[in-house]
């Protein structure tokens, strides 16, 4: 059974579509508004019937799974579906590029129906347990007395950056931190460039008692990506993972929440964590080592005893990169699988587009999709000619969409993804960059209009230029069309 829920509230544009229209097929669709009432209903009945697939339909369900992730989402788990069978539909993307409420209907019954061919494409996330350890590394200055209160309740503190309270100490920084939540890997680096190896349960971090080098190290060390224009780690805890507390500044109030909060997280038995890591088909590799250079992460290497790649999927963010670089296909995703990929193009036969032109818009999950709401919140609206759909990260786009898509009739392919110095993944809109570029010089060679395929690098700050960049390529197309038709009759 496949299960889809539209969850909005009054005022919202998916509240009074016209739910009779679409495809019941096999499928439930519920509409529920975005009350505690709603997301319960929506859990009862997954309780109750365990669907196969799950695909929640909001605006920008993305930023709304933040808060899943504390209420639905952890609920849909602890009844026992899978994460890898929830997708979700970002409405935004939908209204973004429609006239009417019948292109609204039109494109979302595609867009839902896609989203549960992607879940059905894709394999169960795998579970891992660990017994949490109850040692936290506290990286800057926090209270002392929040200090304490962690160690009466028992847990272990290893301290780098801290003058005031340190214990053990690391004099250079860290240098890498892997591992799960309640079981953490750290190496940190002592003087004379000599590492330490440690493991701890959790991370707290002052990010207002670090400097500028200090975060850039502790960045690196826990890949994630910073701003161009700041140095402070983003207090927002999604962006890391659980286990790891960014506090921006500590204060009395603070206090309370975040060390009752570490305390009970590693108070708990088991800890459960689903590995969002990519798959590997060790009879497909051919051993070429292209996913050891591709990956940022270092979750791959050559073992040189078994002469079989070794993958540690603990380190595995999920970006895609060696999946859409493996030779062989040996590598998948389970939520941008290699068929749900590729048969994209192939599945949007339904999709009309403007006036006969088509363009096929995929936007990262990243700066593309803050982009994609920030016009549809603007009230801005791009050519209807578009057909936007998301990607994990530009690393997992590969160069076949564009022969796919041209084959399947459309006329442009538009990629909507972060500015490098902002991809989430690190290389991601680097690699994408490289791929497509070459992809450029090889469509030129074969005579194709290599015009027909842009790349938008987007800014977080600069999220509404993306607009015009979308009404000129859309216009260059049908432009091209036009020329083409003109052509064709002299
Ligand atoms: S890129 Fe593919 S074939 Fe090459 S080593 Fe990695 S998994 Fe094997
Ligand atoms: S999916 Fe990304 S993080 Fe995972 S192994 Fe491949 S390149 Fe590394």
């Amino acid at each position: 059974m496949k299960l889809t829920c539209i969850i909005g509230g009054d005022g919202d544009s998916c509240h009074s579509l016209d739910l009779s229209q679409f495809n019941q097929d096999s499928n439930t669709v519920i509409r529920v508004d975005d009350s505690v009432e709603g997301l319960t209903e929506i859990s009862a009945l997954c309780e109750s019937k365990k669907p196969d697939s799950i695909v929640l339909i909001a605006k920008a369900p993305l930023r709304f799974r933040d808060d899943l992730q504390i209420g639905l989402l952890q609920r849909l788990i602890e009844i026992g579906i899978n994460p890898a069978s929830i997708g979700f539909v970002n409405l935004n993307g939908i209204v973004l590029c429609s006239d009417s409420e019948e292109q609204v209907l039109a494109r979302l019954q595609i867009t839902t129906d896609l989203a549960h061919k992607r879940v059905a494409h894709g394999k169960p996330l795998s579970v891992e347990k660990v017994k949490p350890i109850k040692r936290c590394l506290v990286v800057g200055e926090l209270l002392e007395n929040d200090l304490k209160l962690l160690a009466q309740n028992g847990i272990e503190l290893i301290h780098i950056w801290s003058e005031n309270n340190r214990e053990i100490h690391s004099d250079v920084g860290l240098q890498s931190l892997s591992g799960l939540p309640g079981d953490y890997q750290i190496s940190l680096l002592q003087s004379g460039n000599r590492a330490e190896e440690h493991r701890c349960g959790a991370v707290v971090v002052n990010t207002s008692s670090l400097n500028r080098e200090q975060t850039k190290q502790l960045a690196e060390a826990m890949k994630i990506p910073l701003p161009a224009d700041t140095f402070r780690l983003p207090p927002d805890r999604h962006v890391l993972t659980a286990g790891v507390w960014v506090l921006e500044k500590e204060n009395e109030q603070q206090t309370a929440g975040w060390v009752a909060e570490v305390s009970s997280f590693l108070s708990q038995e088991t800890i459960e964590s689903y590995l969002d890591a990519c798959t590997v088909n060790l009879a497909k590799c051919g051993l070429c080592g292209t996913c050891v250079k591709t990956c940022m992460f270092s979750a791959n290497s050559i073992d040189l005893k078994s002469g079989l790649i070794h993958f540690d999927q603990t380190r595995c963010t999920g970006c895609g990169n060696c999946v859409t670089a493996c030779p062989v296909l040996a590598r998948d995703l389970h939520h941008y699988s290699n068929s749900y990929m590729a048969s994209i193009a192939d599945n949007l036969h339904a999709f009309k587009g403007r006036d006969g032109i088509r363009i096929l818009g995929l936007f990262c999950e990243n700066n593309g999709y803050k982009a994609v709401n920030y016009l549809a919140g603007a009230g801005k609206r791009v050519s209807s000619s578009y057909y936007f759909l998301p990607v994990k990260c530009g690393a997992r786009i590969g160069t076949e969409i564009i022969p796919d898509s041209f084959q399947n009739g459309f006329d442009g392919v538009a990629l909507l993804v972060c500015a490098r110095d902002e991809c989430n993944q690190l290389v991601g809109s680097l690699d994408l960059e490289r791929r497509f570029n070459l992809y450029r010089t090889i469509m030129k060679a074969q005579g194709q209009e290599s015009g027909r395929m842009r790349i938008f690098s987007i800014k977080e700050k600069e999220l509404g230029n993306v607009h015009d960049g979308l009404e000129q390529f859309a216009q260059y197309l049908d432009d091209l069309r036009t020329d083409q038709a003109v052509f064709s009759q002299l």
